[in-house]
C-alpha cells in the first residue's frame, strides 16, 4: 500500500471514529434525559428494555471505536492492510468495504467457520 492509500484509509477512519463518538456523546445526554424522565413513568419494565437495547447498542459502538483504534494504531507502526493471521496483503477493495478489518478474506472466513462452530 502506498502513502496517499495509507492517508486515505486514516481519514476515513478518524471520520468514523469522530462520528462514532459524537454519537455517544449525543446517545448518552439521552439516556440522562430519560432516566429522569422514569420516576414518572407507570411503564418501568419498557424503560427498562429500552434502556438495556440501547446500553448494548453503545457497547458495540465502542467495540467499534476499539476497533478503529486499532486500526489507527496499526496504520502508525506499517502495518495496516496486512492479514495479522497469515501476514499477506489485505485488498484494497476489502479495506475500502471495511477499513477496521485485520484480516484477509480468506482468514476471516474460517474466522466465521470456526466461531459458528462453537456457537451450537
Ligand atoms: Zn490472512
Amino acid at each position: 500500500m502506498n502513502k496517499k492509500q495509507i492517508e486515505f484509509f486514516k481519514a476515513i477512519l478518524n471520520r468514523q471514529i469522530d462520528e462514532l463518538l459524537h454519537h455517544a456523546d449525543h446517545m448518552m445526554s439521552e439516556m440522562s434525559f430519560q432516566s429522569s424522565q422514569e420516576s414518572e413513568s407507570m411503564d418501568r419494565a419498557s424503560a427498562d428494555t429500552d434502556q438495556s437495547l440501547k446500553l448494548k447498542i453503545r457497547s458495540r459502538e465502542s467495540l467499534l471505536i476499539q476497533k478503529i483504534q486499532q486500526a489507527l494504531e496499526r496504520i502508525e507502526i506499517g502495518s495496516y492492510g496486512i492479514c495479522e493471521s497469515c501476514g499477506e496483503d489485505i485488498s484494497i477493495l476489502r479495506l475500502k468495504a471495511r477499513p477496521v478489518t485485520a484480516k484477509c478474506i480468506p482468514c476471516k472466513e474460517e474466522e466465521e467457520r470456526i466461531e459458528k462452530l462453537s456457537d451450537n
